[in-house]
């Protein structure tokens, strides 16, 4: 059975930054044909929950050079960093071929992520997380294309 990593939150898991969850059904309708994995790249990546909101700097998403800031103006790339770093360890030590990540998240995020104003403006990018599979050859989808996975 294909295993994929499924960000935790979606699980119902309240692993988000208010100390919530993005719980989303449609996740359990792929139960039957694959083995999920639920990760969360921040808590993994030792930051507490609840914790501060953070996007990433620069408009692009996360692109060589960016950085991670919390809304106190902390840089918290660092950790972001090292939340990606062990997605990617569960990933490879799994064999992991997908992914299906939390949308606009600035770890999870696949196709479109804060700006880093924390105004609510989204632009095309991904999250950190997003970034480092993609360039290790796993395919990441955010959960509104669950109809891709496999095909
Ligand atoms: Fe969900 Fe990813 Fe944010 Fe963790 S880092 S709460 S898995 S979106």
């Amino acid at each position: 059975m294909k295993r994929i990593l499924v960000s935790a939150c979606l699980f119902g898991i309240n692993c988000n930054y208010k100390g919530k969850n993005n719980l989303n059904y449609r996740i359990f309708s792929l139960m039957d044909d694959f083995s999920l994995i639920p990760v969360c790249p921040e808590q993994l990546g030792g930051l507490p929950t609840p914790r501060p909101r953070a996007e990433i700097q620069g408009g692009k998403g996360w692109v060589p050079g960016s950085r991670v800031v919390n809304e106190f103006g902390n840089d918290m790339t660092t950790a972001f960093k090292r939340g990606a770093e062990e997605v990617l360890k569960i990933a490879k030590l799994f064999g992991v071929e997908f992914a299906i990540l939390k949308s606009t998240s600035p770890s999870c995020g696949t196709q479109y992520v804060y700006d880093g104003t924390f105004n609510s403006i989204l632009v095309p990018g991904v999250g950190v997380t997003a970034a480092l599979l993609r360039e290790n050859g796993i395919e990441v989808f955010s959960e509104d294309e669950i109809e891709y996975i496999g095909s």
